[in-house]
């Protein structure tokens, strides 16, 4: 998914001079000191020190919660009635995807029948994402955990996808959470696997275990931004392989499994056929975003 694009990019660097012009220069300031690619590198590594002593997630919101307090997606100054990194203007801003939907692949849908679900295979149940993308805020909410380090978001972002509606009977027989992996390297780059942090935010949540382990990342695709649905089946057919452990935990059981953005479902659909073949009986997708396509109503 191409985060933001450049017109949102800009459009957030409109709002850092508007910031300066009311004398608040020091706050995007602050905030790239730490968003940056210094701040990145030095996140990656103590999560990495993190990971080793097995409290990583800990050590991770530990840090952002020394951190200034300015919005990671507007810059403006956190208020003390802001709980998280992100100011409640900026939610308040995001765009829920509009009623009606369709009730198999949560889609917006104007008449007749359903072309989001013809992207689907048989076996997936329900879809569900929370807003639009590459819309802002969503676009630097995401581009924050993904690339600026601030993992701390995720928890947010989980608490709105926790919110979302679904058919009573995937409430009742989802047994877990299944992260899309990140193949390692990326990972250490990183120094986590955005999606399961979210997916962690979700299980306390939903009251539901994450198995991380079922599904690993054989190879990291490429970007997939510009490339046509076809091509994007292409570059991720293969990239997942079911995990060496705990595969008995899949077998019969309705797991969801979890990513920030879904664009034309490829890497979603990769991840479920190998959980399926692995046993999984029924498989659901969560996410925060949602790709927009011409024809969508906004
Ligand atoms: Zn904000
Ligand atoms: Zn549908």
């Amino acid at each position: 998914m191409g985060e933001g694009g450049t017109k949102e990019r800009q459009s957030r660097g409109g709002r850092a001079a508007d910031a300066a012009r009311a004398g608040r220069a020091f706050v995007p300031s602050l905030v790239r000191d730490r968003g940056g690619s210094r701040g990145n590198a030095a996140v990656a590594a103590v999560a990495h020190i993190g990971q080793r002593l097995g409290i990583g997630d800990h050590l991770t919101g530990a840090i952002d919660l020394l951190l200034p307090r300015a919005c990671v997606s507007c810059e403006r100054l956190l208020s003390r009635l802001d709980t998280g990194i992100v100011c409640g203007l900026c939610w308040s801003r995001l765009r829920y995807l509009p009623s009606p939907r369709c009730e198999r692949c949560g889609h917006p849908i104007s008449s007749g029948s359903c072309r989001w679900c013809d992207l689907l295979p048989p076996f997936i149940r329900a879809v569900r994402s929370v807003c639009w993308m590459p819309v802002e805020p969503a676009s630097s909410i995401v581009h924050a955990l993904k690339y600026e380090g601030w993992a701390a978001v995720a928890t947010e972002m989980a608490e709105r996808m926790s919110r979302l509606a679904w058919p009573p009977d995937v409430v009742d027989e989802r047994a877990a959470l299944v992260p899309i992996p990140l193949a390692s390297a990326r990972k250490r780059q990183r120094g986590y696997n955005q999606s399961a942090l979210i997916a962690s935010g979700l299980g306390l949540r939903w009251r539901i275990p994450v198995w991380e382990d079922v599904v690993v990342r054989s190879r990291e695709t490429g970007s997939q931004t510009r490339l046509t649905p076809e091509q994007r089946l292409d570059n991720v057919a293969g990239s997942f392989r079911g995990g060496d452990r705990q595969l008995e935990r899949l077998r019969g059981t309705h797991v969801v499994i979890v990513d920030d953005v879904v664009t034309t479902a490829a890497t979603l659909n990769a991840c479920a056929k190998v959980l399926f073949e692995s046993g999984a009986r029924i498989i659901s997708y969560v996410t925060f975003g949602r790709a927009h396509a011409s024809g969508d109503r906004l």
